[in-house]
This record gives structure tokens, C-alpha cells and sequence, in this order.
């Protein structure tokens, strides 16, 4: 451990007040592993323990300003990060917070990729006592399992056969609609496959799902329009959520879908035109609250098993 190294700065005009207390507090910080650091009311490093010193890539014993130091680690890329396009005004920030509170703690990273708790002391004589204390463990943890809890989160809300939301998506997006407070013009189109039950039957669960992946897949290519939730509700049927959307621009979706699961021309043993079909129901309406967004399903299904009770293989709009 090199020794301690203090100095009190005084010129014409100032003496340094802190310097009479340095010799005996100084030394309580020689072993520890804790970053260090007391600058004078001028910002001037007055002492740094070695951590401290390693901290800012700075050779022991070497008094630079806090400015001077953020300055010099921003141009070689080590030492502290200040994330910014414009030092100065960064470091004009930092300094009109530095003196602020008496106390204050917060987290800095450094270019060797650690992260320190920092916390900040004002002193008697305006200077300021820095102890930063070595987090990157728990941060690493922490970033960790923020990661882990996004793709828990997908997964939960990720159909697993089609890759499309589900119903957890569905009620994620009731709040983030609800929590917006604003109106929108929502349009549902509520999708289910005619005589799938007879599809499985005759051709297999497995042939099934990949129907189902199919149906999926088209839906999805079918929606060029930017605000646009495509969700497998269960089963064969499948809902897509449009804000901002007119009723007539959800039709030309709608016929879309129609039209490019015409071209596809899956094979069905039990439908009349041999291939598989869907049965489309639409509605819109303006939202604003959850009730709403649960009547406009209610009337786009409404208008969906109008289409079956109708013959199926079509579009309706309801109510
Ligand atoms: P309709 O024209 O009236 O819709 O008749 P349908 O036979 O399609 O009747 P319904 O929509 O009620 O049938 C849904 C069928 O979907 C029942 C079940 O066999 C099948 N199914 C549900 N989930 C899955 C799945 O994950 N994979 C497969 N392969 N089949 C499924
Ligand atoms: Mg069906």
C-alpha cells in the first residue's frame, strides 16, 4: 500500500481548511477497498486512496480537479464513464448537482466494466468525501434477471404453436390501451377456421397444427398496416387487434387474408370447395376504457358467428 498522500493547497487568497484534518481521517481509508476521495471546496483532489486512484486511472499522489479528471477519462476512454456527445456540458451538469445536498449516493460505471454505489458527503469547508463501494456483482445479478423476466415475459405472452400474442398479450395490451387515456378508434377482426374439428379428424392433430401454422403465417403477412396485434385466442381462432383503424381499412385486411389463403389452397376433406376457409367477423368502435374494448370483442364475435350461421367462408361486419 503506498502511503498516504496529502497535500493542502492554500495560494494568495485561500488556505485550505480541510487540510488539518487530513493527516489522521485520511489513514482510516489506506486499507480498504473502497474508492476514496476528498476534494477540496475547489473541486481539487486533496486525497484519493489507491482504489480511488486505480478508479480514475490516475497515478497515485496526483491532485487533478474533478473537471480535469472527467475530462481526461472521456478522452482516453477509461477510468469513469460520463455517457455524453458534449463533455462540458455534461461536466456544467454534474457541478451544479455536486454541492446541492449535503448527501446524496448514486451509480457510476467505469471502462473496466464495474459498477460503484458512489456516495457523497458534503464536509465542513465545502469539500466533498467520495466512497464508492463495488457493485458490479449485484448489478450483473440484477441485469440478469431483468433479462430473464423480459423473456419470461414474452414467453408467458407468446402463442407456443404460432408464435403469435395469446390472451395474456391480449390483456397486456387492454392496460397499455386502458393507461393511455386516450380514445382510440379500435377495430377487432375475430378469424376462425371452418370445419377444423373434421380437418383433425380425418387428417391428424399434427397435419392440424401445421394448418394452423399456415393460417397463422397468413394473417400475419396480411397486415400492412402499422398498428396491428395479431393474437391466437385458442383453438382456431384468432383475433387482430388494429388501432387507429378504420372499419374499411380492416376489410381490405380482412379480404386480404382471404384472398392469400385462396392462393395458398390448403387441402380440407370436408369443406365444400375442398380447401380450407375462414369465417371473418369485424367491428369498431372508439375505446376508452376496458368495458368498451370487451363489447367491441363481443360484437366483432357476434358478427364471426353470424358469417357461420350465414354458410361460413365469409366476411361480416357487425353489430
Ligand atoms: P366451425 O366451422 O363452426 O368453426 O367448426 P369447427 O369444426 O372448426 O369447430 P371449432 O372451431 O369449435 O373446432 C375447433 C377445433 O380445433 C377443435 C379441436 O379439434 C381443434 N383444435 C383446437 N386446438 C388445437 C390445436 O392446438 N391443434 C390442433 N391440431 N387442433 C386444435
Ligand atoms: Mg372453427
Amino acid at each position: 500500500m503506498a502511503g498516504v498522500v496529502i497535500v493542502a493547497f492554500s495560494s494568495n487568497d485561500r488556505t485550505d481548511p480541510l487540510a488539518d484534518i487530513l493527516p489522521v481521517t485520511a489513514r482510516l481509508f489506506d486499507n480498504s477497498d473502497t474508492a476514496v476521495s476528498l476534494f477540496d471546496g475547489w473541486d481539487r483532489l486533496l486525497y484519493g486512496n489507491d482504489p480511488y486512484y486505480g478508479l480514475i486511472c490516475h497515478a497515485p499522489g496526483t491532485h487533478p480537479t474533478w473537471p480535469d479528471i472527467v475530462r481526461d477519462n472521456y478522452a482516453k476512454g477509461e477510468g469513469l464513464i460520463a455517457e455524453t456527445d458534449d463533455i462540458e456540458s455534461w461536466i456544467r451538469t454534474a457541478l451544479a448537482k455536486r454541492r446541492m445536498q449535503n448527501y446524496r449516493q448514486f451509480e457510476v460505471d467505469a471502462w473496466d466494466g464495474r459498477w460503484l454505489l458512489m456516495t457523497e458527503t458534503l464536509v465542513p469547508g465545502g469539500g466533498l468525501l467520495n466512497i464508492g463501494v463495488d457493485i458490479t456483482q449485484a448489478k450483473n445479478i440484477t441485469t440478469a434477471l431483468k433479462q430473464e423476466y423480459q423473456n419470461a415475459l414474452v414467453t408467458a405472452e407468446t402463442d407456443l404453436l404460432t408464435g403469435m400474442g395469446n390472451r395474456r398479450a391480449l390483456e397486456r395490451l387492454r392496460k397499455i390501451l386502458v393507461s393511455q387515456g386516450r380514445h382510440f378508434q379500435v377495430t377487432a377482426l375475430m378469424i376462425d377456421i371452418d370445419q377444423f374439428k373434421p380437418y383433425n379428424d380425418m387428417l391428424g392433430h399434427l397435419q392440424g397444427d401445421l394448418c394452423l401454422q399456415q393460417v397463422a403465417g397468413i394473417i400475419r403477412s396480411s397486415l400492412r398496416i402499422d398498428e396491428a396485434y395479431p393474437i391466437r385466442l385458442g383453438g382456431d381462432e384468432f383475433l387482430v387487434l388494429m388501432l387507429d383503424a378504420s372499419l374499411s381499412l380492416a376489410q381490405q385486411v380482412a379480404q386480404r387474408i382471404r384472398n392469400s389463403l385462396s392462393a395458398t389452397a390448403i387441402p380440407h376433406p370436408a369443406t365444400d370447395s375442398g380447401l380450407v376457409t375462414l369465417s371473418m367477423g369485424l367491428a369498431s368502435r372508439d375505446i376508452g376504457t376496458s368495458e368498451s374494448l370487451s363489447s367491441l370483442l363481443k360484437d366483432a364475435d357476434d358478427a364471426l358467428y353470424k358469417a357461420k350461421r350465414d354458410g361460413r367462408n365469409r366476411i361480416l361486419s357487425g353489430p
